[in-house]
């Protein structure tokens, strides 16, 4: 009986997923459209960051966001979102995950802390100036050297390294809005959606970031969220609460995708404690490129790291996982790709 409910959803959803447009009610098409434009304004908008957007380079194949799925392009719709969105936006067991995790993030950060006897001494540290780390970043190097830079030794104070998008902010009603238009991920409708600075605070977030502020932990945003975002971002972010939501604690996406020579940049001043994020390339390079067993030896190697240094969180919904799966797997259509990995028995 109970294997003949779980076929009968299995068979529900799967007949929701391939309900083509044409098939629709006109008024539940327009319905549709209407709440996803209540999302997303119109295209065209002057000023928008997307005009100045550029192509994903060959380069950089693994894309603005992680999250552009070129195997997935061609497709006509973007169906294979809508169970992982609908978890991330509607089951509890999402909400649960996320304090569960910024709970053992904080745990985590204050045993990390006293582990190094620093409890209570960093406000006997002299912070370099916050400011010089970006300003190098940005290439600003009068800036730079007067920011102490070359600081070094034990007595470095102490930094949280945090991912922003799916980590921090809640950018599923994006994820939502392609469902329901159908359409692939693109920069232009991407910035779009910053532009908005509408993004909810993930469960947990914003508590996180302040209790490390109040153990004297600088709280820095490695973020492949483009330079050209960060202006909507701060807006976003500091509306909500976020400790350091400026420039200076912002390390936007340049050039790459990956995270390294940001996180490179931070630890010449500071000694990064903890790393959070929802892909594992927010914790280190070891995971950017996954080989054919998914990163799978790569994360056994280093267990003892995820939930003391490292603390993941969940996103069913894109990432380098998904990215490695569709550049490996055999098929003419991303969804082909996709069921060609499934385990069955
Ligand atoms: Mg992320």
């Amino acid at each position: 009986m109970k294997k003949l409910i779980i076929v009968t959803l299995l068979i529900m959803v799967a007949s929701c997923a391939t309900v083509k447009q044409t098939t629709q009610p006109a008024e539940k098409r327009s319905a549709r459209a209407a709440r996803s434009h209540a999302v997303l304004p119109p295209e065209g908008r002057s000023g928008k960051p997307g005009s100045e957007a550029k192509a994903v380079s060959a380069e950089d194949s693994s894309s603005v966001q992680d999250r552009s799925h070129p195997a997935l392009a061609a497709e006509e719709d973007q169906d294979h979102l809508i169970l992982a969105t609908l978890w991330f936006q509607k089951s509890a067991e999402m909400r649960a995950l996320f304090y569960q995790c910024f709970r053992n993030a904080e745990t985590a950060l204050k045993t990390n802390l006293e582990m190094q006897g620093r409890t209570g001494i960093n406000a006997e540290v002299i912070l370099p100036e916050t400011g010089a780390v970006n300003a190098e970043f940005s290439g600003d190097t009068e800036r730079a050297s007067s920011g102490n830079l070359q600081q070094t030794g034990p007595d470095k104070p102490a930094a949280v390294v945090l991912d922003i998008d799916e980590t921090l902010l809640d950018n599923s009603p994006f994820q939502g809005w392609q469902v329901l238009e159908k359409k692939s991920f693109n920069n232009d409708d991407w910035f779009r959606w910053v532009e908005l600075a509408r993004a909810r605070p993930l469960p947990g977030a914003v508590e996180f970031t302040r209790y490390a502020d109040s153990l004297g932990v600088e709280v820095f945003y490695v973020s492949n969220r483009t330079v050209q975002e960060m202006g909507p971002t701060i807006e976003n972010m500091a509306a909500w609460g976020f400790v350091n939501a400026d420039s200076t604690h912002m390390l936007f996406k340049k050039t790459t995708s990956s995270k390294v020579e940001r996180r490179a940049l931070i630890e010449k001043n500071y000694e990064i404690l903890l790393l959070v994020g929802d892909n594992l390339a927010d914790h280190s390079d070891v995971y950017e490129k996954r080989g054919p067993d998914h990163g799978f030896s790569a994360v056994d190697a280093n267990r003892r790291l995820f939930g003391t240094k490292y603390i993941v969180l969940p996103n069913p919904m894109y990432g380098n996982w998904l990215n490695d799966l569709l550049r490996t797997a055999q098929g003419s259509t991303g969804r082909e790709k996709l069921v060609n990995m499934l385990e069955s028995f």
